[in-house]
């Protein structure tokens, strides 16, 4: 199996981020997470690590708002390039790029300034922008197209599947807004890309809501979109995600949710997961997006799901019978020590 992946995420690492109650904690969604899959994938004789090729820029245009881009690229320097106190000045480096004021998007207006537009593009404290996020973020959308490509021209084992070992994640990231460690909707861009082939489903089995992918394809029939997660009753994203959102539009009844409660383990994990399979066999796509978040693990910091290592054995197994073209995209998991180990057991059902 081809794995997609780049050393470029290593330049988006920053030093800290924000949680509830105003803790700064170190970054989460960090480098090691990348670094204990890639230990774990050089055990399996059937990984092939493999660069991503560079699509440009037209296929994450064709999914995200060309101002919020045009954002994301310049915001960095624009930030250092800001007059400010000389104090702060000589602390920048190690700092990060965060507005502390966000839009209500009942006031639909985008502001001229740096910092305006920060508070309108971003949905809260964890997309910390630093020097190299804008390039590590597309370098890992790449690492998802690059899967796309792969399972829609290979001819070779039937049906194709492949990985992208993105980093940073991209399921949170809508339209024109950043937000939960994601900046660019990498499963989003891949599906978009291949939904110009054929009809696309996306399953999201991260722990938390794809509220990002849900708003992008919301009022859309040729792409299937379904997330397992964490009820936002209680859980980040908090205000999306809930069982009556079921699409717009021509896009009702092609959307989704699966909000499940605090605690949930294999058995109920895998009940709603048989539902969004049989969900997906009925749509027939030509192609599957896996956003695959392994924060759904019995001790992920950020999850509170009990599902176990062999439930993500069963999780890709079930997944695999589809006998789909699949391209999985690498999305959360923080408990690091176990993010190896618990990738190659998802995918080695698709090897
Ligand atoms: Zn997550």
């Amino acid at each position: 199996m081809k794995i997609f992946y780049s050393d470029v995420h290593r330049k988006h690492y920053p030093p800290f981020e924000v949680f509830d109650g105003g803790k700064r904690v170190p970054y989460l969604e960090n480098p090691d997470r990348m670094d204990q899959i890639l230990n774990a994938l050089k055990k399996a004789d059937w990984a092939e690590l493999t660069a991503p090729l560079d699509f440009g820029l037209d296929p994450i245009y064709a999914v995200h708002d060309r101002d919020y881009m045009i954002f994301l690229a310049s915001a960095w320097n624009e930030w250092l390039d800001a007059p400010r106190d000389p104090e702060v000045a000589a602390s920048l480096e190690q700092n990060v790029f965060l507005p502390a004021t966000f839009a209500l998007r009942r006031m639909p207006r985008v502001p001229g300034t740096l910092l305006g537009k920060a508070g309108y593009y971003m949905m809260d404290l964890s997309a910390c922008i630093v020097a190299g996020t804008y390039e590590a973020a597309l370098t890992s959308s790449n690492c998802a197209l690059s899967a796309a490509e792969l399972i829609s021209s290979s001819t070779v084992n039937l049906p194709p599947s492949a990985f992208a070992l993105c980093r940073p994640p991209g399921h949170h990231a809508g339209k024109d807004y950043a937000g939960g460690y994601c900046f660019i909707n990498n499963a989003s861009v891949a599906a978009n890309w291949l939904s110009a082939k054929g009809k696309v489903a996306i399953l999201d089995i991260d722990y938390h809501a794809g509220n990002g992918t849900q708003d992008i394809f919301y009022k859309r029939n040729d792409v299937l979109t379904i997330s397992l997660h964490g009820d936002p009753d209680f859980e980040y994203p908090h205000f999306i995600g809930y069982a009556d959102e079921t699409g717009a539009d021509a896009g009702l009844g092609f959307h989704k949710n699966f909000p499940l409660p605090k605690g949930t383990g294999d058995d109920g994990y895998l009940s709603a997961l048989d539902e969004a399979l049989n969900m997906i066999k009925n749509f027939a796509p030509n192609y599957l997006v896996v956003s695959a978040g392994m924060d759904t693990f019995d001790g992920d910091p950020l999850g509170t799901f009990r599902v176990t290592q062999n439930g993500f054995s069963e999780i890709g197994k079930r997944i695999a019978a589809l006998h789909i073209p699949t391209a999985i995209i690498m999305e959360g998991g923080y408990a690091n020590e176990a993010l190896g180990t618990n990738i190659v057991t998802l995918l080695e059902n698709f090897k």
